[in-house]
């Protein structure tokens, strides 16, 4: 088949920058490179190197961090004194930070610079009295992170039918904010839809990263030039997901897997069946190696 790569598929800034910045922890910790194939088993001069969750939604490449010495841990009670413990780039929650602070761990800051930006930007809106409607998933870890910054102000909405749903009062002073990775389209409904149901514009934070919408915009594109669409990334990849559902929503045939060992012939066959032009995307925390791999794959069928 022949491969149409999407020029903006792979690794955005703020995972970029989140993973130098682990790197940078496990060259300060020593140890051997993992080119050497052994971990980064140094930690107990320094206290342990630890995410606070998954530094990225990349199942792979938290795995090997893992590997090389990195401990991923799901809440902050295990944290002590003399830990090191990476924020990761989706952000944490305000209560989450001052626990953290409390504990006597260092704390390494790797918040995508966009993702604390719009932290900021609700909690200013917060202090103005602000009530916050936020366009995001519920359980995502970056959302949790936002609506800390709204105090007891918010509320939080998946969809247009659920925002329809919310119990809004007509006095009080609203502003919409979306999750960084939200569906720009859809964020703009939003809006409009709260115009027509208060009687009043909304005051809005532009919250929604420019790479997920170049990304999202590119799908789009590819989607009037070939025939189907392989998307590469993390399943728990809110971004990459999104991306999948981009390009069904354009009508093509779409998988998504983490990468190309993840195609089954039977896949593939129920995939590519009659396809000479396949569309190759990934999602912004996805390894360049993971892409190059899947077209290399593609190119072979
Ligand atoms: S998608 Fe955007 S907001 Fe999210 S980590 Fe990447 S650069 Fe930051």
């Amino acid at each position: 088949m022949q491969v149409v790569r999407a020029r903006s598929a792979g690794f955005c800034l703020g995972v970029s920058l989140a993973l130098r910045r682990l790197d940078l922890e496990l060259d300060r910790a020593g140890g051997e490179r993992k080119a050497e194939k052994k971990p980064y088993h140094v930690f107990a001069r320094q206290g342990r190197l630890i995410t606070l969750g998954p530094i990225i939604h990349n199942p792979l490449v938290m795995q090997e961090y893992i590997e090389r010495g990195v401990i991923c841990e799901e809440d902050c009670r295990g944290v002590g004194p003399g830990d090191r413990v990476v924020i990761r780039a989706h952000g944490i929650p305000r209560d989450v930070e001052a626990r953290l602070m409390a504990s006597g761990a260092t704390l390494i800051d790797a918040t995508c610079p966009k993702v604390k930006k719009a932290q900021v930007s609700i909690g200013n809106e917060h202090a103005k009295g602000g009530f916050l409607l936020l366009f995001g998933e519920k359980d995502h870890p970056e959302v949790r992170g936002l609506l800390s910054y709204a105090g007891n102000r918010a509320m939080v909405f998946g969809d247009l039918r659920e925002l329809a749903d919310l119990p809004l009062e007509a006095g009080r002073m609203y502003f919409l904010a979306a999750q960084t990775t939200q569906d720009r389209g859809l964020f703009l409904q939003a809006g409009k839809y709260l115009r027509k149901r208060l009687g009043r514009t909304v005051s809005t934070l532009n919250t929604i990263c420019d790479a997920t919408r170049d990304r999202q915009q590119e799908v789009i594109d590819l989607a009037g030039k070939v025939q189907a669409m392989v998307v590469v990334g993390g399943l728990n990849s809110g971004n990459t997901r999104r991306l999948a559902e981009v390009a069904r929503a354009n009508g093509l045939v779409t998988i998504h897997v983490e990468q190309a060992n993840d195609i089954t012939p039977k896949l593939a066959a129920g995939t590519f069946a009659g396809i000479a032009l396949v569309g190759l995307t990934a999602g912004a925390s996805t390894p360049e190696k993971h892409i190059h791999a899947m077209q290399a794959y593609l190119e072979s069928i």
